[in-house]
């Protein structure tokens, strides 16, 4: 089972690593002594493991067992959410809790116990009713009446053992299309203030080139499914080369995004779309993070308490004065955390910015990783390759608690990946 010798990048591309990757394509080919991944959708070195084994999950992507009624499903870990969704959305049913890319596999999504535009609705991990978890002492069904070791797996970065399968609550969907309102938000104040809307789905989009009182300005989606329409679905596009690396510099990126606000009329506007294109607008264009150009790009995500808003602010005031914004900046509300070990969301504000890999990111994003934790934030693993493992375990209070289920599941390190060792993660 074990590949050639292959090369895989984390999303990003800021990394690659080599090493010998198995492809199983049934549970029982599995070796558990390696760590697994599945789409690498992760930004960073989550699901990268240089000069070593790891496994692919991918092919792992059959449903085991669907019950219409209560809307259960048992599926294996490589099946994508946005599968998920086309299969079972005709169906009524759709996975509670999506990001914003249907690659994300189901093992992917408990590993990094992901959010998305539905706050109120928790983490996708709040959604999970049990998960199998294979480890060289044999395959296990844990449950969130498991204890330590549930909360240490979910959002646990796969450290605890291979996710096999799981089975997962999904939620009453009434229609295979949403209703989309764009309104935009003129400052940083008006934007927080429309994405407190009561609307079941909502982002916001931000000009993180705007300055002074602008500051904030972009664009807020409020999303709701309705029933009885069927949006045309628009055709994949690709990236087909690496852009050159000026192509997004800072005058470039100002002007795309001043023509992407004021796109939507000042009065607001409402359309129809497909599931797939509100929940996962970059999916239909393939390759697009080679419009970064060949030395990638980083993004950086982190979550403050709801009263910290302004940190974020001067967060955006820094990456606008670097030069370094692009046109990916997404402010988001979470709802309270679910007191998973390691798992991301908190009650908060959300900013996730991309940024072209430059030489001045670095020192930018170690001061937005200060400024996160001195507003007592914490920095999203699935977007980090940056960070330092000193802050990273002070932002994460559970984190000696993950630590010590990590190494009673996995006493010889077997899963450690290159982000567990970059940040130290379990010495
Ligand atoms: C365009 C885009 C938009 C995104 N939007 C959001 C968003 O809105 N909200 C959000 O929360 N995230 C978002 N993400 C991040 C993404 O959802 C997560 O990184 C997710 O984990 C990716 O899933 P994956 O299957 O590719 O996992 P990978 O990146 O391959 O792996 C993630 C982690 O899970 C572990 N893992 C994976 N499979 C298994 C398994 N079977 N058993 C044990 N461990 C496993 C890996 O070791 C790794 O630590 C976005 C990413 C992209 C590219």
């Amino acid at each position: 089972m074990d590949g050639a010798i292959e090369t895989y990048s984390g999303w990003g591309r800021a990394h690659f690593a080599t090493g010998p990757v198995a492809h199983p394509r049934t549970v029982r080919e599995v070796d558990p002594g390696k760590p697994a991944f599945g789409n690498r959708r992760s930004y960073g070195d989550a699901p990268l493991n240089h000069g070593r084994a790891a496994t692919d999950m991918t092919a792992l992507d059959r449903i085991v067992a669907f019950d219409p009624v209560s809307g259960l499903l048992t599926v294996e870990a490589g099946a994508t959410l946005g599968d998920l969704l086309r299969i079972y959305a005709p169906r009524g049913w759709k996975p509670a809790v999506v990001p914003g890319t249907g690659f994300a596999t189901v093992g992917g999504a408990i590993g990094m116990d992901v959010h998305g535009k539905n706050y109120r609705d928790g983490a996708f991990g709040d959604h999970v009713t049990a998960i199998t978890l294979l480890t060289p002492a044999g395959e296990r069904e844990i449950t969130p009446n498991s204890g330590a070791i549930w909360k240490a797996t979910v959002g646990g970065l796969g450290q605890t053992g291979v996710i096999t399968r799981a089975t997962l609550q999904l939620a009453p969907c009434p229609g295979t299309a949403m209703l989309v309102t764009e309104r935009r938000a003129r400052d940083w104040k008006e934007h927080l203030e429309m994405l407190g809307s009561d609307a079941p789905y909502i982002v916001g989009w931000i000009d993180a080139t705007a300055t002074g009182a602008a500051l904030g300005r972009g664009i807020v989606e409020e999303g709701q499914i309705v029933r009885g329409i069927t949006p045309k679905a628009k055709a994949a596009r690709t990236i087909p080369i690496d852009a050159p690396h000026m192509a997004l510099n800072p005058a470039v990126v100002q002007a795309f995004n001043a023509a992407y606000y004021a796109r939507v009329p000042k009065a607001g506007r409402s359309s129809v779309r497909t599931l797939e294109t509100f929940f996962f607008p970059l999916d239909k264009i393939h390759d697009w993070n080679r419009l970064y150009g060949k030395r990638g790009f980083h993004q950086f995500q982190c979550v403050v308490p709801l009263d910290q808003a302004d940190v974020l602010k001067q967060m955006l005031e820094k990456i606008a004065a670097a030069g370094v914004a692009s046109p990916l900046a997404v402010l988001k509300r979470l709802g309270p955390g679910n007191g998973n070990f390691m798992s991301f969301p908190m009650e908060g504000w959300t900013l996730a910015v991309d940024m072209p890999n430059r030489p001045q990111v670095k020192p930018l994003a170690r001061e937005l990783e200060r400024m996160t934790f001195e507003a007592g934030g914490r920095i999203y693993l699935a977007k980090d390759a940056l960070a330092k493992g000193s802050s990273i375990r002070a932002m994460y209070p559970h984190h000696a608690d993950w630590l010590d289920e990590v190494t009673k599941a996995d006493p010889d390190g077997l899963y450690a990946t290159d982000m567990v060792r970059r940040l130290e993660l379990r010495s």
